[in-house]
């Protein structure tokens, strides 16, 4: 069923996506504009909502509901409120049957600004300099779902459209637990389950992966550690216990595990070429109430990083020994409780070697002029429910970009043309292509 529609060339692509520039910019600095920190996603999916309308994509509705995906192994203990929360899940279905199916997935939520001041201009005001575009959420990873929809709408521009069923799935909350696709993930297991539903063939997040194919993922989970000493008047000071020096001590512990699983030998080939994959990120510390008393309690947040290989129940107790001895040894008299919100992500490895992958770097090769670079990434991505829960091909994907989670985050536009490109590339090759409106 090859037909003449079938055999664009790459330079036919690329010059469609370039003229569609002006959209990308347009669609992503709305798109930024649209405030979303994880958990309140909903002027984000407002506005993607109307961008796929605007390829002629109706939306179906996926509510994130904790109850009903809580015995499933990848749930993460939720950080925010689920009620009436939703992801979007928009499909194109091709008039002919029988092209491969792809689905985009990308996630709504971005993470906390930091204060403004330290930004250049305000994080949701995007501004585009020097081929650049800033704003919180334009690398991560808004530019990536942009480059998805001007994939897509390219080829409409060229005559043709996919001829396998091509989904776009925009999802709430993957910076602090996953459930947002993990919602998705479930109500599409069951889906194709009972019948209803055709298994997509494969799925490509297009996160900012520097416009390489990313094998593995490392495992991610979030701790917080809960210190209560003994408070006293600075004036008799050792008569009491300091839990915020307790906590930098208990910090100082884990440094030394981080360190040992970092080392060279204990590192598996994936991540061989990596200085340093595996991080304890002290990312919060709440303590004390007075310069001149020794404070009641310390709460320390943790973000945890081990190896694909490495069981996360079993990470989680080694971890928490540690942190029980590094206690046990500064005084008897101090408490410590241990509490899970947020992240318990299994890392994963990804095969690329199979046929819709290597279809990805050949569509890469065409597009860039050479193979495409194979990145193991230090962070956790949405991929893991994909792989671990309907073992179908994925990987990430997506545009260069700058500062990611830290202060004047941009997206480079170059990028996301040759982004936009690979993927409309991808499609046609994968999916093939048929004439707009063949019945
Ligand atoms: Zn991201």
């Amino acid at each position: 069923m090859q037909d003449s529609a079938s055999q664009l060339s790459t330079t036919d692509i690329a010059g469609a996506v370039r003229s569609l520039l002006p959209y990308m910019v347009e669609t992503l600095s709305g798109f930024v504009a649209a405030a979303s920190p994880s958990g309140q996603e909903q002027p984000a999916a407002d506005f993607i909502e109307g961008a796929l309308l605007d390829l002629g994509l109706a939306s179906e509705r996926i509510e994130l509901r904790a109850d009903a995906i809580k015995h499933l192994p990848l749930f993460s203990p939720p950080c925010c409120p689920d009620g009436g929360r939703y992801n979007l899940l928009a499909t194109h279905r091709p008039a002919s049957r029988g092209g491969r199916s792809v689905l985009f997935n990308g996630h709504l939520d971005v993470v906390p600004t930091g204060p403004e001041s330290m930004w250049r201009n305000p994080p949701y005001t995007p501004v585009v300099e020097d081929g650049w575009l800033y704003g919180r959420g334009s690398g991560d990873m808004k530019a990536g779902i942009v480059c998805a929809l001007a994939a897509f709408k390219a080829l409409r521009a060229l005559g043709v459209q996919p001829a396998g069923a091509v989904g776009f799935n925009a999802v709430l909350e993957e910076e602090n637990t996953g459930n947002g696709a993990l919602a998705t993930v479930a109500a599409l297991r069951s889906a194709v389950g009972a019948g209803k539903l055709a298994a997509f063939d494969t799925v490509i997040i297009p996160e900012p992966l520097g416009e390489g194919l990313m094998s593995a993922q490392v495992g991610v989970y979030w701790m917080f550690i809960e210190l209560t000493g003994k408070p006293a008047h600075a004036a008799y000071m050792t008569s009491g216990v300091n839990p915020v020096e307790a906590g930098v001590a208990v910090m100082e512990d884990l440094r030394q595990l981080e360190a040992e699983w970092n080392r060279p030998e204990n590192r598996p080939p994936v991540y061989r070429d990596h200085a340093h994959p595996i991080n304890f990120n002290l990312g919060q510390i709440h303590g004390g109430e007075w310069n001149s008393s020794v404070p009641c309690t310390c709460t320390l947040g943790v973000r945890i990083g081990f190896y694909p290989h490495m069981d996360i129940d079993e990470t989680k107790a080694i971890v928490e020994a540690r942190i029980r001895a590094t206690v046990a040894r500064l005084a008897s008299n101090l408490e410590l409780a241990i509490r899970y919100e947020g992240f318990h992500a299994p890392g994963c490895e990804f095969d690329l070697d199979v046929p819709s992958m290597q279809s990805l770097a050949e569509a890469h090769r065409k597009v860039h002029g050479e193979p495409v670079k194979r990145e193991a990434t230090t962070a956790t991505t949405d991929a893991r429910h994909f792989r671990l829960m309907l073992d179908t091909p994925v990987t990430c994907y997506g545009p260069i970009a700058r500062n990611i989670h830290g202060i004047d985050e941009s997206v480079s536009l170059d990028s996301m043309v040759r982004v936009a490109t690979t993927l409309a590339q991808f499609m046609h090759d994968w999916c093939g292509v048929e004439p707009i409106g063949r019945t």
